[in-house]
């Protein structure tokens, strides 16, 4: 018979980590199912994180490598594995007498490479980057059409780049690429950003960024490489080209709950309906960071609710 985790928690993000670390210290038997061997999820490509209490300034990659190593200390177990469904657990007759012993209402978590049962899942798969959805898009991704300012920045040392959206993200990317690049062209389709008063004092004062407001991007041009954006202004309808080398694309997130459909209730977004419990529609599966509904998606919060979640799990395994 299969081992029966109390708890197997997908994702190793802020949210799945968190979770972890509130889960072995409460004693539960806990699997983490990761998909790559690379614990950390966004935070691991962004370049600083300024506003994660006790620990200013830190670097994304390092502060995902200390969660890492947090969950390592308390000895949590990580699988490698993908996740392609979650259902009612599928016993034969004698195993389901050892499963009722262990606690009712068992899950089987099926992923490429394994089988896990559970008796409770965390889901904190996260979010992943929006795509603009224009022509040139896909056809130069890689070619000079990123996601990701701290993974492809270097690449363009001493060029022109710009930036798509009026997140944190989008500021977060723009200012950095500011200290590589000769310029920086912002784009936003409002007259506003959205990201945080901090980060956007710091964006205005730097002298090679240009915002460009009001304006969408009507195609992304080039032949083996990004060499052109083909822009509107949505309030004056003029049109234009600038010249960029690189385009980088911060449009904002979308969850990954693909393979959840149909298990948990979710919005129009195809985020999770959950509350700050992490209680999802399906009895013993929680919603734990991005991929919940929510009004801040943040590092903190994602960590929170990963505490959260492991108090839930654990009143609902007592009221079993
Ligand atoms: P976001 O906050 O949703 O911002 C997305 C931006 O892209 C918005 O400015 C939006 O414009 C724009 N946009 C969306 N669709 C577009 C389209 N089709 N064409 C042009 N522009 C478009 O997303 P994010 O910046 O990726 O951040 C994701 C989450 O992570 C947020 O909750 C954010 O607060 C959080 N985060 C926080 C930090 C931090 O605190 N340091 C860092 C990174 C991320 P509108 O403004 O007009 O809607």
């Amino acid at each position: 018979m299969e081992q029966i985790y109390d708890l197997v928690i997908l994702g190793s993000g802020p949210a799945g980590l968190g979770a972890s670390i509130y889960a072995k210290r409460a004693d539960l038997k806990t699997l983490v199912i990761e998909r790559e061997m690379v614990s950390g999820g966004q935070v691991l490509t962004t370049y600083e994180v300024d506003n994660y209490a006790g620990l200013p300034g830190i670097g994304g990659f390092d502060l995902g490598m200390k969660f890492r190593e947090h969950a390592d200390k308390l000895e949590v177990p990580f699988a490698e594995d993908t996740v392609l469904k979650i259902e009612p657990a599928d016993l034969a007759e004698n195993e389901l007498v050892q499963a009722a012993e262990a606690g009712a209402g068992l899950w089987q978590v099926v992923g490429e490479s394994g089988v896990y049962l559970a008796k409770t899942v965390i889901l904190a798969t996260g979010a992943r980057h929006r795509k603009l959805g224009v022509p040139g898009e896909e056809e130069l991704s890689g070619m000079g059409v990123s996601y990701c300012a701290t993974c492809d920045g270097a690449f363009f040392k001493k060029k022109t780049t710009a930036v798509i959206g009026g997140g944190d993200v989008a500021i977060e990317d723009a200012i950095f690429l500011a200290r590589l690049c000769e310029k920086v062209y912002l784009i936003h389709r409002r007259d506003e950003l959205r990201g945080a008063k901090s980060l956007q004092n710091k964006l205005m004062a730097m002298e090679n960024v240009e915002i460009i407001w009001d304006t969408v991007v009507d195609s992304i041009n080039g032949t083996d490489k990004v060499s052109s954006l083909s822009l509107s202004n949505k309030k004056t309808g003029e049109k234009k080209e600038i010249s960029v080398d690189g385009v980088f694309i911060a449009v904002g997130i979308s969850p990954n709950t693909g393979a959840f459909e149909g298990l948990v209730e979710m919005d129009a977004g195809g985020y999770v309906k959950a509350g700050e419990d992490g209680r999802t529609s399906a009895a013993g599966i929680f919603a734990a960071g991005d991929l919940r509904t929510k009004n801040l998606r943040q590092i903190v919060t994602a960590v929170a609710d990963g505490a959260n979640c492991v108090s839930s799990v654990e009143r609902y395994l007592n009221e079993q």
